[in-house]
């Protein structure tokens, strides 16, 4: 029996695994050789076990728990490629998480630095930025609504019948419930969650409760400048993008259903932008309960944020958001391209919009603005680029 089978040194060698990995996989149930010896108790193995062995050393090298590693090994290759697909989907995220928190820590480390030898009494930087709202081409009334008043920049977009006092209680409350983050800077991700807890509070009361099924809510996606920078603070499937050196990043995942086929392996982004089912949301604000996901970012002088609501992002094509963001020479020159981009696609939705530049301190001073909420109007405009 045994020649037809490898030795574990041949089949270590075909394999690319060490002794020691196979007999841990054998231990563990991954890998259980095709024949024991009992006598010597040497392992062997069969042809048909190659494939198997790679696969598990592959995962180990993408390091995949072992445990995840058998639930893997023991679908179809259909099924695998969607398992190994979420799961890496998943460390990604993680990744991204602990990437802004380590930037949020270099700079507040470094903020108390300096304050160790001279106090801090000023911010580093300012922000100008202008907001719109457009109730679109299609929909009878705006339920979207925009705040941009340092620190807070935000969009919020409701449904449901009163989709709009939703998204205006949820504004209100967010700024209400707000932390002093200058104040409390360790503090400052539990504060806005619990600022959010707030605003889906205020939405419930807006909207009261009609019993099993939430009659409307909202989504709330905010930028809000903190000690050492920003959050992006978002529930839903509003967005927030940073244009940075040319490039347009997307700093917020959709809490979605389309989103999460998408993790899953199971949609490609570009079947996702065309889904039917694009706009049903797996989170959003409805007076239940929610948890918002807080990410601390750096704010770098150039950067300019576009916060906005599924009327834009489910519209454009992010290649003609960036080349639009790039080209308007401030924000209320974004706001209104793009509005009007939006328009002669068609406008299918309400759009709310709000672009926010950071300029270093010295480049400006504090600019005013406000909560708008109602038909077509844009406002809150910041200081223009002295040229
Ligand atoms: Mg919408």
């Amino acid at each position: 029996m045994t020649e037809e089978l490898l030795t574990i040194g041949d089949f270590a060698r075909a394999s690319g695994l060490s002794h020691k990995a196979l007999r841990l996989y054998d231990d563990l149930g991954l890998l259980v050789p095709a024949y024991v010896d009992p006598a010597s108790g040497y392992r062997f193995y069969g042809p048909g076990q190659l494939d198997r062995a790679v696969l598990v050393g592959s995962l180990r090298r993408l390091g995949m728990p072992l445990a995840r590693i058998a639930d893997v090994v023991g679908l179809g290759p259909a099924g695998a490629s969607a398992a190994v697909a979420g799961w890496w989907a998943g460390v990604e995220e993680q990744t991204g998480a602990r990437r802004d928190l380590a930037a949020f820590l270099v700079h507040d480390l470094a903020r108390k630095g300096t304050a160790m030898t001279a106090p801090m009494t000023a911010p580093r930087y300012t922000v100008r930025h202008a907001t719109g709202l457009d109730t679109g081409l299609v929909r009878p009334a705006q339920q979207d609504a925009v705040h941009a008043d340092d620190p807070v920049f935000a969009v919020a977009d409701g449904f449901g019948d009163t989709g709009a006092d939703a998204s205006a209680a949820a504004l209100a409350a967010l700024v209400a419930a707000l932390p002093d983050a200058a104040e409390a800077s360790t503090d400052v991700v539990q504060g806005l969650r619990d600022a959010v807890a707030a605003a889906d509070g205020a939405v419930g009361a807006a909207v009261g409760d009609t019993g099993r099924t939430a009659a409307a809510g909202t989504t709330l996606t905010a930028l809000v400048r903190t000690a050492g920078g920003f959050a992006v603070v978002h529930v839903g499937d509003s967005r927030v993008y940073l244009l940075r050196d040319g490039g347009l990043f997307r700093l917020t995942r959709d809490d979605s259903l389309v989103q999460a086929m998408v993790d899953e392996g199971r949609l490609t982004p570009e079947e996702a932008w065309a889904h039917p089912q694009r706009p049903m949301l797996a989170k959003a604000l409805v007076g239940r309960g929610v948890e918002a996901d807080v990410r601390l970012r750096d704010a770098r002088d150039g950067d300019r944020y576009l916060v906005c609501s599924d009327g834009l992002s489910a519209v454009l094509p992010e290649a003609v958001v960036r080349t639009t963001l790039t080209a308007a020479a401030d924000p209320q020159a974004a706001v209104d391209d793009l509005l009007a981009a939006v328009r002669d696609a068609g406008a299918p939705d309400n759009v709310g919009v709000v672009v926010a530049d950071v300029l270093a301190v010295g480049g400006g001073t504090a600019v005013s603005g406000g909560t708008a909420s109602g038909g077509r109007a844009t406002g809150g405009t910041g200081l223009r680029r002295l040229s």
